[in-house]
């Protein structure tokens, strides 16, 4: 099973990991993006970490 996680250091709340997937990843109230779940039938995970202007997000 992945996992998917953020490096909350690297990032920098940009949201579109949230609206390109907000089934698995929701900015906070701390304004970083933060992981629900660590998979989606709906949505290219990888695509979306190689999207990520930091590269913050990581799947392993
Ligand atoms: S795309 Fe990257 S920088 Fe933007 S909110 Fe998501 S994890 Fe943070």
């Amino acid at each position: 099973m992945q996992k998917v996680s953020v490096d909350k250091d690297k990032c920098v709340g940009c949201g579109l990991c949230e609206q390109s997937c907000p089934e698995v990843f929701e900015i906070g109230d701390d304004g970083v993006a933060h992981v629900k779940a660590n998979s989606c039938n709906l949505h290219d995970l990888k695509e979306i970490a190689s999207n990520c202007p930091v590269e913050a997000i990581k799947i392993s």
